[in-house]
């Protein structure tokens, strides 16, 4: 693998930080945690989208493109990323978002990342839940290219070959900051959701042999499907790096017990584990991916599915600023009325 062959704009801010999370290890007696920072990529209010547009508005801009289109749901932080990624680069930005929740909560429909959206000077349309959001997106670039525009289309997530190759790179990144800092990871876990963070990494940790296994924590997907899209975005990404056949099938693993009722609506659990996380580490996760993936590493591990000598590794992959669009799920109204005694 040799990313330099790629073109990419060098904006995230990295490494990001790989540190220790003692207080929750000791609050869950369990695995020695410790959480890869990509919540904190520097661009808006960070997270892992940042990493596979590098990439993506690279060859954006490569192509000469003057508006970059991309689509996500409602509170997508990948809309927000590109939103950010594309004021930066001075290009222009027009998302569209789908209404996957239904949810009439005006927080959720302008506050959080949608207000950032805004804020970043993109444009944006809505779609009701449901459709199929690429054919979308492609419709509407045809009509911009009508209009004269070279567009550059961004498909939901980053997730493609082109995308992923961020997160093979994170991978390489993780592995060398832990031989630096001689941290034996005995594992890695993450919020999986249009597949290309775990693309990427599974492509990195095979194709440098780090034998280091992987865990996504679907929030969408059924299991066979989300496994089945990663395997397949992680066979192409291969191909792409020019390392075909590293990945098996049997190396892609998710874990999509802890979904609930659907893709945006937080579970209890999803809760409790941003509130352990906040509570314990001052770290933010969020509602629709990190808040579910930790609560699914802290379930495992309340099971006891982890040895207690591991060191597991969770990667956030931000999304702080959803947390904003969501503070009904808390039921922190009339909280603060009580002093600590
Ligand atoms: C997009 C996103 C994910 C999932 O990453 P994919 O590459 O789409 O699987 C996880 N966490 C956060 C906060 C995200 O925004």
């Amino acid at each position: 693998m040799h990313f330099s062959r790629f073109p990419r704009l060098p904006i995230a801010h990295l490494p990001t930080a790989l540190e220790p999370m003692q207080r929750l290890t000791q609050a869950l007696e369990g695995p020695q945690l410790w959480i890869k920072r990509d919540d904190c990529t520097g661009l808006s209010t960070g997270g892992n989208k940042t990493r596979k547009l590098e990439f993506l508005m690279a060859e954006a801009k490569e192509q000469g493109a003057d508006i970059v289109v991309t689509q996500g749901a409602t509170q997508s932080n990948h809309a927000r990323q590109t939103a950010a990624f594309a004021a930066r680069i001075g290009m222009d930005c027009h998302i569209l978002l789908e209404d996957r929740t239904q949810s009439n909560d005006p927080n959720y429909k302008y506050n959080g990342n949608v207000f950032l959206d805004y804020l970043h000077g993109a444009t944006a349309e809505t779609r009701p839940g449901g459709l199929d959001m690429n054919a979308e997106l492609e419709a509407v670039a045809e009509d911009l290219r009508a209009k004269g525009r070279t567009v550059y289309a961004i498909p939901g997530g980053g997730s493609n070959p082109t995308g992923a190759l961020g997160y093979a790179n994170c991978a390489m990144e993780l592995v060398a900051q832990a031989n630096n800092q001689g941290l034996r990871i005995d594992r890695i876990v993450h919020a999986t959701g249009s597949a290309g963070t775990q693309a990427g990494l599974i492509v990195g940790l095979k194709a440098i042999n780090a034998n280091i296994p992987l865990l996504g924590i679907g929030v969408r997907a059924p299991k066979p499907k989300q496994e089945e899209n990663v395997y397949k975005l992680a066979v192409a990404t291969a191909e792409k790096l020019g390392c075909p056949g590293v990945v098996a099938r049997e190396d892609v693993v998710a874990n999509t017990d802890y979904v609930g009722e659907g893709y945006g609506i937080p579970t209890p659990e999803c809760i409790e584990a941003i509130e352990l996380f906040a509570r314990h580490e001052g770290i933010l996760l969020d509602p629709v991916y990190s808040g579910k993936g930790a609560a699914g590493l802290i379930d495992l591990i309340r099971k006891g599915a982890f040895d207690r000598s591991e060191n597991i590794v969770f990667i956030h992959t931000g999304g702080s600023a959803a947390l904003f669009g969501y503070t009904n799920a808390f039921g922190y109204e009339g909280a603060g009325k009580t002093a600590a005694e």
